[in-house]
């Protein structure tokens, strides 16, 4: 335990997970992976937040002790991999850490490490929380309508690399069995790629979604798929997410079926085709609370909704595993290389990651001084220049003077 090459492990406490929940000691080591491009920036201002929110609310009882874990592009300077295998042990080991974005390229190169590590370390859940904080600029009339978990099947789905390139000879032979064993038409060159539904990941995500929605005093659940013209991948995790619920939650849940929308107090599970609830968030975002749906509908909505309530600038995400307890919190946004090293982008969306990661291991006083602080800070017109362009009367300040704004109103 601990004997790695590169990762330092400070003097601190592990933390525990029991049943799949953290029991957390007074100075819990915790995993951070800085991320590339504005990584720095936002992880440096992210971390002042944390450690002074932690003084204010605990004095000197309490105390993260930070282990900077490598992946990325610091990860190939420091060890020659951009995802060193002690990370994945290290993540595996003191269960919970956040990062920052990394740099991912497209249509070759290496595969996104982002999805690798979910893979790797099967983190099946993403939960991706989206409501409205005050003074914040949107798109819309009425932001602070929307409230909304997205629960995101984080492993399956086309996101679980079985891809083929267009003219490669395994390409050609998958192509030659769908057409002799299935009779299948498919073009000359295409490229090929597999979309795995179980129903086993479909339930654990779901079970996930339905415990939060009880332990939160959520309202509904929404299944969200495309299951009318991918029936037997969407429209299973539909017929698999229905068959959960009666399984193990009819004594809390009822299927719109079966009340009509009248749920009398229990949590009520209905179903929306992506494209549909894609117009209703915006039409009547009121009617939607927990939200579970697989891989790539996931990340669209996800994002979606963030711009909704003032974009990904300020919008968290948690990769969780709901039964070996092991998460990673992250900044839901890309690296934006043209301003990296500018102290200049916003740091909320890690902020309130963060945010996300201190109600999971139970230290709530800080996750609510932080989101108070956060939601005084942007009230009182103090942000970044994202919001500042989008706000009448705002004060631009850099990233780092935003965390220092959002520090100095932690609340009394
Ligand atoms: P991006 O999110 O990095 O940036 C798009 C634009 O959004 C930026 O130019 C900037 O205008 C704005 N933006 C992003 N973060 C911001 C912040 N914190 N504050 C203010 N404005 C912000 O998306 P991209 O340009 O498509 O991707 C760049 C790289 O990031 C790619 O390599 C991509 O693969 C990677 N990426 C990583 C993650 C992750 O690590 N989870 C997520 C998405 C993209």
């Amino acid at each position: 335990m601990g004997d790695y090459k590169h990762i330092k492990v400070p003097a601190g406490e592990q933390i525990r997970i029991v049943n799949g929940l953290p029991e957390t000691p007074a100075h819990p080591i915790l995993g951070y992976i800085e991320g590339d491009g504005i990584g720095p920036d936002i992880w440096k201002a992210a971390q002042h937040i944390f450690d002074e929110a932690v003084e204010h609310c605990y004095g000197n009882t309490r105390k993260v002790a930070w282990m900077e874990i490598y992946a990325g592009e610091k990860g190939n300077a420091v060890t020659g991999s951009y995802l060193p295998d002690e990370t994945l042990t290290a993540i595996e080991e003191y269960q919970i850490a956040i990062k920052g974005p990394l740099t991912t390229p497209v249509g070759g190169g290496f595969r996104s490490l982002n999805v690798t590590l979910r893979q790797k370390l099967d983190l099946f859940a993403c939960v991706r929380p989206v409501r409205h904080f005050d003074g914040v600029p949107s798109p819309v009339l009425k932001p602070e309508d929307v409230d909304m978990v997205i629960f995101r099947e984080n492993t399956e789905d086309v996101y679980s690399g079985m891809e083929l390139a267009s003219g490669g000879a395994k390409a050609e032979k998958l192509k030659h069995f769908c057409e002799t064993e299935f009779g299948w038409k498919i073009n000359d060159l295409s490229g090929l790629g597999l979309k795995p539904i179980s129903p086993s990941c479909t339930r654990r995500l779901v079970r996930a979604a339905m415990k939060y929605a009880i332990k939160n005093h959520r309202k509904s659940v929404t299944i969200v798929h495309k299951g009318n013209i991918m029936k037997y991948t969407e429209g299973a995790f539909m017929k698999w997410a229905y068959e959960l619920v009666k399984e193990e939650f009819g004594d809390v849940a009822i299927s719109w079926d079966e009340c009509k929308g009248k749920a009398g107090g229990k949590i009520l599970v209905k179903d929306s085709i992506a494209d549909i609830f894609l117009q209703q968030v915006l039409t009547r975002p009121r009617e939607f609370d927990v939200v579970a749906t697989m891989n790539l509908n996931g990340d669209y909505i996800s994002d979606a909704l963030a711009a909704q309530v003032g974009g990904i600038g300020i919008a968290p995400g948690a990769n969780i595993n709901y039964e070996t307890g092991v998460s990673v919190f992250e900044a839901t946004h890309g690296t934006a290389p043209k301003y990296a090293g500018l102290d200049k982008v916003n740091p909320c969306s890690l902020v309130l990651s963060g945010v996300l990661m201190f109600e999971h291991i139970g230290w709530v006083e800080v996750a609510e001084a932080i989101t108070q602080a956060v939601t005084r800070t942007i009230g009182s017109k103090i942000v970044t220049y994202d919001f500042a362009r989008l706000m009448k009367d705002a004060k631009e300040v850099k990233c780092s003077e935003f965390a220092q704004a959002v520090v100095e109103h932690l609340p009394a």
